[in-house]
């Protein structure tokens, strides 16, 4: 059955890979983007994650176009990375702003409708770095482990409502993100990974697009990680 799909972020990168993989399997699709607009065959709304208002107004905008979000995917996120002992407070409190408190808002805005259909999939899309930790990306790591315990109190919350709530942790996917690390780094990287290289967005889609399907209807409060084995053990 198609359903009305928001993907924050969704007008490039991990993001956009999974709106385009829910579109191609004909869903209605939204992506959010800061200014950009949205890429052809998506519906965008202007939104930024870290403020309640412009939340609120893009699920509206999403509403009447598409219907009610019945999929959520919080996608968006950013990295700011330093060592501990140089990171300032607004380096910290931007990320999580972002990635941790931005995924709350959507979800708080989200499940209303949610629970008033009896139906939801939220996936939140965390990172292999946010259990295994990683020298410079405190702000990040922190914020990506909080999305673990953000869906699985959403999963003891809504879990008897036909609402499901999980986490997709990819390792490192071939995006802007990663085009900004240096080429040693990444190549470094790719040795520690046993598929021993990075992710397509697609590889990551695939994971999402099930997390949202009837057939996983009775999976909630996963971590699936999508990271060609780099996580393993978590
Ligand atoms: P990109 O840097 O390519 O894209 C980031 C996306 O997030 C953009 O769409 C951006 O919008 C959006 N965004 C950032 N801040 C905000 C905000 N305040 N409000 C709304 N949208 C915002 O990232 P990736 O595609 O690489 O990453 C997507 C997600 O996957 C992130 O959460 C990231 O942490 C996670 N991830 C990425 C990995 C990787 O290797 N690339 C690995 C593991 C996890 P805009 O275009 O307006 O800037």
């Amino acid at each position: 059955m198609p359903r009305t799909v928001l993907v924050t972020g969704g007008n490039r990168g991990i993001g956009l890979s999974i709106a385009q993989a829910f579109a191609k399997q004909g869903d209605r699709v939204a992506v959010t983007h800061r200014g950009s607009g949205a890429p052809d065959g998506l519906f965008g709304v202007r939104c930024d994650i870290t403020d309640t208002a412009e939340v609120d107004a893009a699920f509206t905008e999403v509403e009447n176009e598409l219907g009610p979000v019945e999929v959520l995917v919080a996608n968006a996120g950013i990295t700011d990375d330093t060592l501990l002992l140089r990171m300032k407070d607004e380096q910290f409190d931007r990320v999580i702003d972002t990635n941790l408190a931005g995924a709350f808002r959507c979800a708080r805005r989200a499940s209303a409708k949610m629970l008033r259909a009896k139906f939801g999939r939220m996936i939140f899309i965390s990172s292999v770095v946010g259990l295994y930790g990683n020298p410079g990306q405190v702000n990040y790591a922190a914020s990506k482990a909080g999305l673990v315990g953000v869906a699985r109190s959403i999963t003891r919350e809504l879990g008897s409502r036909n609402i499901t709530a999980n986490v997709v942790a990819p390792g490192y996917v071939e995006t802007d993100m990663t085009a900004e690390l240096p080429v040693a780094q990444r190549d470094a990287y790719a040795k520690a990974i046993p598929a021993g290289r990075f992710a397509t967005g697609e590889e990551i889609a695939n994971a999402v697009c099930w997390l949202a399907s009837d057939g996983a209807g009775y999976v909630s409060g996963a971590v699936i990680p999508v990271d060609g084995g780099l996580g393993m053990g978590h």
